[in-house]
């Protein structure tokens, strides 16, 4: 008999017994058992090289961190600082992290007492940014009150302004239609001006993954994350797409020529041609990589070959939130930094992009680009320190 044919006849049997219910338990057991998918942890049977990087190869500016959250509920607003200098500072020595910047410095009151806390006490090492005053973005006279807060937060220490997804995606007209406000409303033009004048750093996250923007099913990459959070899910409803969030964007960078943009995640790192087209058409765009490791690391090719090509313009950052466990690929620690250093630095093979059983963002692994010295400097401070003018 040959193999084909006594496997069709095993197979054959099989289902006679199966259906005259003369299976022993024994071979019962063997049948597939269904696996919730939350319960799939496969353990990788390949034998590669697993590098441990426990510092980076030269010193790091972590351009993309969160120390503090606003809070703007009260009468005041008020800085809700995640963690302590004392958990930071070790942590950045023994990773060899030079500065971290916390985008999310607040403004108004909050604005001050981050930069109280973290920036006046340690200069070399905190950098603090400022946000726009969204709250009050229905008032009359807010262009030229926006513009004036980009002054004083200049005058205050702060380095450069974060503009968080809020704007295109959350905030609303307050009264009236409720309609959420264009990320080119022209009301904006004073405050990216002020920017260009003050030499701040436009750090701006727009959009969100691309499965984010579709349904929560089956087809869907990202569905374990979105189950467990289907509120970060944009799809449907009033949103825009996630094509007409980053034109709206570009508008506003073309307007603006003079000022200097960053933008965060990759601006949209499943598409590297994409951001690549917008890189060559507008010279004020520089990109930074936080919690897209995932992404980069998972088309290794291409992510090289951008590094690469946009290497003056390409900063390091991670997202880290000290504590942040509702995102595992961002919790701030040893970890976190040593992933981040093992995919710029190494060629290792398929490994997790995040310090967490299961891949948050997507059932995938990653593989390390292998930056050389010369690009990896750039990357990790020399970009940096130009655009903060550390220098
Ligand atoms: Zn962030």
């Amino acid at each position: 008999m040959s193999n084909t044919t006594r496997r069709e006849w095993l197979q054959a049997w099989a289902l006679a017994a199966l259906a005259s219910g003369k299976l022993s338990a024994q071979q019962q057991d063997k049948r597939p058992q269904p696996l919730p998918i939350n319960e799939y942890e496969p353990k990788s049977m390949l034998h590669v090289k697993e590098t441990h990087v426990a510092r980076a190869r030269f010193p790091v500016i972590d351009f993309h961190t969160h120390l503090s959250f606003t809070n703007a509920s009260g009468p005041t607003e008020k800085a809700n600082f995640r963690a302590k200098r004392e958990e930071i500072l070790p942590v950045m020595d023994s990773k060899n992290i030079r500065a971290m910047v916390n985008l999310t410095g607040g403004y108004g009151a909050a604005l001050e007492e981050n930069l109280n806390y973290w920036q006046k006490p340690n200069p070399d090492r905190f950098i603090t940014f400022t946000e726009p005053w969204f709250k009050r973005s229905a008032e009359p006279g807010y262009s030229k009150f926006q513009a004036e807060q980009i002054e004083r937060a200049a005058k205050l220490g702060a380095k450069g302004l974060k503009v968080l997804k809020t704007l295109g995606l959350f905030l609303r007209e307050p009264a009236g239609t409720g309609k959420l406000v264009a990320i080119d409303d022209r009301r904006f033009d004073t405050m990216w001006e002020a920017c260009a004048a003050a030499k701040f750093p436009v750090a701006i996250h727009t959009s969100d993954p691309e499965a984010f923007f579709l349904p929560i099913d089956r087809f869907n990459e990202r569905f374990e994350e979105l189950n467990a959070h289907p509120d970060w899910s944009f799809h449907g409803r009033d949103f825009p797409s996630n094509r007409e969030l980053h034109e709206a964007r570009l508008r506003v960078v073309a307007r603006h020529p003079k000022t200097q943009f960053v933008f965060l995640h990759v601006g949209n790192a499943e598409d590297l041609a994409w951001v690549s087209e917008w890189m060559d058409r507008h010279p004020n765009i520089a990109v930074e990589f936080g919690a897209r490791i995932g992404e980069l690391g998972r088309q290794p090719r291409a992510a090289r070959k951008f590094f690469d090509k946009y290497q003056d313009r390409i900063l390091f950052g991670t997202d880290a939130v000290p504590y942040g466990k509702e995102t595992p690929q961002q919790i701030f620690g040893e970890k976190l930094y040593e992933i981040y250093y093992r995919f710029l630095e190494t060629e290792d093979e398929y490994f997790d992009y995040a310090p967490a059983p299961i891949p948050p963002q997507g059932r995938w692994r990653i593989y390390g680009i292998g930056l050389p010295d010369r690009i990896l400097k750039k990357v990790y401070h020399q970009n940096a320190e130009r655009l903060l003018r550390l220098k």
